[in-house]
């Protein structure tokens, strides 16, 4: 199946990719790319270089979080304060994850309470209190969402929702409510490929500046 994640991990040949699909920095397994439709500057996802729906094997890794770390870190340095979310899928097509099925974490420059959102979606879920480790026992075969205010590795204390019925672009939507921007959370019509080119460009200077 054709996946644009894993291209984008196995095309070496930077020139032959859009500038928002330009890997931003890599570790050995992870890489991280500026998110197309990323309506608020400095919108990263951090993704696996082998396929897989989720993300949870990944948190349970010293690697990982070390990675999610410096990409964190990079993103506050040049946007300010971050939040993180996952839309964890269990099977191809699902619609839960953003049209894509290729485990990826959001990284999202934003000075609010992404959890507290959550929470008072109108979208009912049940949330419970979840690190990033309990992950893998609490969601099962579950999809999930999860997210968090606040980095601490496998301690990460986030929200997390077991999905019984599919939910789209669930954290784009609160998202796109919190900065005023309720109309264009939807990146299949809202691309802001502006956003994405100066995310990539303005977090790669950065990331050559520090390395
Ligand atoms: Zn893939
Ligand atoms: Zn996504």
């Amino acid at each position: 199946m054709k996946c644009r994640f894993c291209d984008m991990a196995s095309s070496r040949e930077a020139a032959s990719r859009g500038v928002a699909d330009r890997i931003i920095l890599e570790s050995p397994d992870f890489y991280a790319v500026s998110s197309i439709g990323g309506f608020i500057r400095g919108w990263v996802l951090i993704c696996t270089k082998q396929h897989h729906l989720n993300l949870k094997s990944s948190y349970g890794r010293a690697d990982f979080w070390a990675f999610a770390e410096r990409v964190a870190d990079l993103v506050r340095s040049e946007f300010g304060p971050t939040v993180m979310f996952e839309h964890g899928a269990n099977a191809e097509g699902s619609s839960t994850a953003c049209g894509s099925n290729h485990a990826h974490l959001h990284i999202v420059p934003f000075a609010g309470n992404l959890e507290a959102l959550a929470l008072q979606s109108e979208v009912n879920l049940s949330w419970m209190p979840s690190t990033a480790n309990e992950i893998a026992v609490l969601a099962n075969d579950s999809e999930y969402l999860f997210c968090a205010n606040r980095f601490n590795r496998g301690e990460t204390n986030g929200q997390l929702a077991l999905i019984e019925r599919p939910t789209s672009q669930f954290f784009r939507r609160v998202l796109a409510d919190a900065v005023g921007l309720p109309n264009l959370f939807d990146y299949k019509v809202n691309r802001f490929e502006e956003f994405s080119a100066d995310t990539a460009h303005r977090l790669t200077q950065v990331a050559q500046a520090v390395s």
